[in-house]
């Protein structure tokens, strides 16, 4: 059995509905899960801040999201004419069902001038409520024996609303009854992204959390695979829409594909890898548009290609230094840093230190002000704002001097602020201001894949 997770661009309009249906069917019985259809998680979040202080923006928002899922429906279900007039009344009234949700979810935040992190993924988690359940419905429109599955009944989590953990004990048990007790050859559809509490409430993975449902739902079923259906035939050298050369990579170890999705390949949400490569289960990425194109595996197997496997980056990353003050210790002065960046949940992504000093490449992300108030009780902190991080995944181990030479002659003088280079990773991280991000980007892919 095979999990098969298609996301919000696989999910855009009704023809992409079909393809996703189309490769559903060349499989006996996947387990399906998909994101919301393309921007209706953003829309929904902007409507959720919009409540606040222009409710009427905030309602026509949520209309929009509302014809948006009618019209996808009705060109969908035109093409069977035979089964439309059952299948779009119920789509139907999901759609309105769902959407009265979200006004009243608004309307409490009008009216108590609130927006908690629990209200926003009750609201954030209304796209995969619809894209899931009405893709379900076009499927039997279809003539595939599908059936919607709320996520809520299998993927249990924390309460850390916004970006909720796992408890991957219950979810190994509630997706094994859901799977077992599922008609002979029925196909589950399920939306990524969210869960529930102990309590009840509705949680969300964190953004691009789709990913992570699927490899969760994978491991727990100990699936042959996890695919990750998308809009690129797979991991590429560097972010195909930024670089022209960039070119698919057919084999990555676990370890290097979460690298590259922690800084910054957005084609993979970082947690996917884990729950997969705790089971042995390979990860596949595909291409909806490309199907036969073999896209990339992700296995426990380190291939080395000779070479650098691919080039990522990141900006709107912060640069914190803090300077010891005489008082602290030097290794207090360390886990009180790390202490405090820990106690806000903020992942670091790029550290350099000196007898006196450490310097932390960071993503900006709430909490970072409140952050920096803190650290300022250990020392002298300074803060530069508007950089980015590149970094080369999967270097090989015996690079010798001249490579790490080649790759800095390659930035044409632009000014690098941290450095790091682990040999044993084989992962290289420089950190520059971002609008140096880009072009020192194309030089060094050029220089290693050109
Ligand atoms: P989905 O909607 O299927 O989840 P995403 O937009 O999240 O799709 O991820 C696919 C996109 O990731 C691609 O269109 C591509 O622009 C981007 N991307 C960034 N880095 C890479 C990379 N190294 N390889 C492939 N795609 C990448
Ligand atoms: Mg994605």
């Amino acid at each position: 059995m095979k999990v098969l997770k298609f996301g919000g661009t696989s999910m855009g309009d009704e023809q992409t509905w079909q393809q996703v249906l189309q490769i559903i069917q060349r499989y006996p019985q996947p387990f399906v899960i998909v994101s919301a259809t393309a921007r209706t998680t953003r829309q929904l979040l902007a409507a959720a801040e919009q409540a606040l202080n222009k409710i009427n923006s905030a309602h026509k928002q949520a209309e929009k999201i509302h014809t948006h899922h009618v019209e996808i429906i009705n060109n969908f279900l035109n093409n069977y004419p035979n089964a439309k007039p059952v299948i779009a009344k119920k789509c139907k009234s999901w759609i309105d069902k769902k959407i009265a949700e979200l006004d009243n979810l608004l309307h409490d935040i009008n009216k108590t001038q609130t927006l908690t992190l629990r209200q926003k993924d009750a609201i954030a988690s209304i796209g995969e409520h619809l894209s899931s359940y009405l893709l379900a419905q076009c499927g039997s429109a279809a003539g595939l024996q599908t059936t919607w599955i709320d996520a809520a009944k299998i993927i249990r989590t924390d309460s850390d609303f916004g970006q909720a953990s796992p408890d991957k004990e219950i979810i190994n048990k509630k997706a094994g009854s859901v799977f077992d007790n599922l008609g002979n050859g029925t196909i589950p559809i399920m939306g990524g992204y969210y869960g529930k509490d102990k309590q009840g409430n509705i949680t969300t993975l964190g953004f691009e959390g789709s990913d992570y449902s699927a490899s969760l739902v994978g491991a727990a079923l100990s699936a042959d695979a996890i695919e990750i259906w998308t809009d690129v035939s797979g991991i590429y050298t560097c972010d195909p829409r930024v670089i022209d050369g960039a070119r698919p990579i057919p084999q990555l170890s676990f370890q290097e594909a979460t690298e590259l999705a922690y800084f910054g390949a957005k084609v993979l949400h970082p947690s996917t890898t884990k729950p997969a490569s705790q089971k042995q289960i390979p990860v596949r990425v595909k291409n909806i548009f490309d199907p036969e194109a073999p896209g990339t595996e992700i296995t426990h197997q380190t291939v080395p290609n000779g070479n650098v496997k691919a080039i990522t980056y990141k900006k709107d990353c912060s640069i914190i230094t803090v300077t010891s003050s005489q008082t602290v210790m030097g290794y207090e002065f360390l886990s009180g840093v790390f202490d405090t960046l820990r106690l806000q949940h903020l992942p670091v992504d790029v550290v350099t230190t000196t007898e006196a000093s450490v310097s932390i490449a960071i993503e900006h992300k709430n909490g970072l002000e409140q952050t920096v108030e803190q650290l300022k009780s250990l020392g002298d902190v300074k803060v530069e704002t508007q950089n980015g991080i590149i970094s080369l995944v999967g270097c090989r181990k015996d690079y010798s001097q001249s490579f790490i030479k080649n790759i800095l002659a390659h930035l044409n003088n632009r000014p690098i602020k941290l450095f790091s280079y682990s040999r044993s990773k084989g992962n290289l991280n420089i950190v520059m201001h971002q609008d140096d991000i880009i072009p020192s980007v194309k030089l060094i892919h050029d220089h290693l894949f050109g």
